[in-house]
């Protein structure tokens, strides 16, 4: 992805410059930021040159969690919980052959680019584990659209249904059969191909890493995340698990550890500067200490948090606990798209949305810092993504300011987190390269895309019938008993003394 001439670009406004987003020159040299300058800067005589009048120029956006395999699946479900959810995954991600992995993981890619997002963390899935193959076909998708992504295989021993003690019991006899087949590999089996996979490594890891996901702590026997967080030193790669996401989960992880899922990933030697909990809406004071404590990160999903009714996290707990903060879209499948304006928008209103003291509120400027360099920490890229500065690389969104969204330009850091929707992004960089350009993503045919997802639609959703019948069979009690899980008292010490917003608890307790 290396350019050989330099570029300029002039007359662009910086928009972490200033309040209306002071103009400023950036020299690139390859796929990297060599200077950022007023005015004028001095460029050699060959670079090519980029006019970048009436643009606000931001560093790209980057996801901090998403699953590419979710992108077939946007807008199949409405009144899902994340139990429900996870009991319709054989539906919405079953039967999928190596070009469907590619695909699903190509359009989310397209997305996330048209909508000035440069770099992901994907969480992507494989039944009944991954394959070389596979996680080769998701590389690829991300390589051939010009993004950065860090790719991990999302991993666990148990189903969905195993890891809920006493729910297989109350299934019909027949769905008790059924979901024997839904059985995933033993996790050596597992851990071996992760071990090939990382081993055999094809990409560029400047543009697509690999990473380890165990998916669910209880998901998984503890041995079994021991050994991810092994595998995980040995290739030095990130480590990234969804945790304290539902109030169920918590109740199990009690019942099961005798303590937080933090508190046992802690002892397990899970935490570290590498790890990146998903989530964390249910994380306490002394979980918030721990992730701190360990220089790890939370990837924070409100839209999906809201969607799948698992709560309002507290991003102001965790960043005064030194929780690196990193925000996500999660994926299409449960938010039901990956736009990060949006996600930033949602970040900031479910921070203002919980109480009327204004110190616990995030600002717009920790929001936007939250989506680029915050997500860029957890990505494993903290020193190369995230700003626009001399030696990171050259990722960088162009904002047209005469769409109607900059209609006036008031606050430029303001106006990205709460104005900015995707619709004035009109170039993006990634690496030095132009992989958007007047909002099209250069050398991609969108009406051919539209046909091969269409035709791959139809065909999956013919052969998941029997995942969809499975589904509607168990979806009653699916939603009777894990809403039950999360009726039982629990005391989340999110707050403590001084805090004037509304019990985190009692809101959740409230529906179902
Ligand atoms: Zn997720």
């Amino acid at each position: 992805m290396t350019q050989t001439r330099a570029i300029i670009i002039r007359n662009g406004r910086l928009a972490t410059r200033g309040l209306r987003a002071d103009p400023a020159d950036i020299l690139v040299q390859g796929d990297t930021i060599a200077e950022v300058g007023p005015p004028g800067l001095a460029a050699p005589a060959d670079a090519i040159a980029i006019d970048a009048t009436n643009q606000l120029m931001h560093p790209g956006l980057i996801n901090a969690h998403t699953h590419g395999h979710g992108n077939l699946a946007k807008g199949v479900g409405d009144r899902w919980t994340l139990e429900l959810l996870l009991a319709a995954g054989p539906w919405i991600s079953g039967n999928r052959t190596l070009e469907d992995k590619y695909l699903t993981t190509y359009v989310g890619a397209v997305e996330m680019l048209l909508k000035g997002c440069t770099a992901c963390y994907d969480l992507t899935v494989e039944f009944p584990l991954p394959s070389i193959e596979g996680l080769e076909a998701c590389g690829r998708a991300y390589a051939d659209a010009g993004m950065r992504a860090v790719l991990a295989p999302m991993v666990a021993e148990l189903t969905f249904y195993e890891s809920y003690p006493g729910l297989i019991d109350l299934l019909p006899a027949a769905a008790q059969k059924d979901i024997e087949r839904l059985r995933l590999a033993p996790g050596d089996a597992t851990l071996k191909v992760m071990r090939d996979a990382m081993q055999g490594w094809k990409f560029d890891r400047e543009q697509v890493r690999p990473a380890v996901a165990p998916t669910i702590p209880h998901h998984c026997t503890d041995d079994f995340m021991r050994q991810c967080a092994v595998l995980a030193r040995e290739f030095d790669v990130g480590l990234h698990s969804h945790v304290q996401e539902s109030k169920a989960q918590v109740i199990v992880g009690l019942k099961r550890y005798g303590k937080t899922q933090t508190a046992h990933l802690q002892d397990l030697g899970l935490l570290g500067p590498n790890f990146t909990v998903a989530h964390g809406v249910w994380l306490d004071h002394d979980d918030m200490q721990r992730l701190g404590d360990h220089g790890a990160s939370v990837a924070h999903n409100p839209g999906s948090n809201m969607r799948l009714g698992n709560g309002l996290a507290d991003l102001r707990g965790m960043l005064a606990r030194k929780v690196n903060v990193g925000i996500g879209t999660d994926g299409a499948n449960c938010s039901d798209n990956l736009n990060m304006y949006e996600s930033m928008r949602l970040a900031s209103m479910v921070s203002k949305s919980q109480g009327p003291d204004t110190d616990e509120w995030l600002t717009t400027d920790e929001v936007f810092a939250a989506a680029t360099q915050g997500s860029a920490r957890a990505l494993g890229f903290g020193d190369k993504l995230g700003r626009i500065a001399a030696g990171y690389k050259a990722d960088i969104v162009f904002v047209d300011l005469h769409n109607v969204n900059w209609m006036p330009l008031n606050n430029a850091v303001n106006q990205l987190v709460h104005t900015e929707d995707g619709s004035a992004v009109r170039h993006v960089m990634v690496g030095g390269r132009m992989v958007v350009e007047e909002r099209r993503l250069k050398g991609v045919d969108m009406a051919a895309l539209a046909r091969k997802v269409e035709s791959a639609r139809a065909r999956l959703e013919e052969v998941n019938v029997p995942n969809r019948q499975l589904f509607e069979r168990v979806e009653e009690v699916v939603n009777t008993f894990c809403p039950g899980l999360a009726k039982m008292p629990y005391h989340i010490d999110r707050f403590g003394s001084g805090h004037h917003g509304h019990d985190h608890a009692a809101y959740v307790g409230r529906k179902g």
